[in-house]
């Protein structure tokens, strides 16, 4: 058994993997289109998806700054 070439595979695929699925709706992203990218290694299938991740973001920062303010 030889392990030749193992970890190098591993590591493109899993580098391959995230961009695999959208990080909003877990739907496959067709490697056809456009893949739409915002965050820390954050794929998304749509720009749809992308603003709504997006306005999660801001909510959670909004709420923070609320909590902090009082
Ligand atoms: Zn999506």
């Amino acid at each position: 058994m030889s392990k030749r070439g193992l970890n190098s595979s591993m590591e493109s695929s899993s580098w391959e993997h995230f961009l695999d699925r959208c990080k909003y709706c877990k739907n496959r992203i067709d490697p056809t289109r456009d893949i739409y990218m915002y965050g820390d290694f954050g794929a998304y299938c749509s720009v749809d998806c992308r603003a709504k991740q997006m306005e999660l973001d801001e909510r959670a920062k909004n709420r923070k700054n609320k909590s902090t303010k009082k």
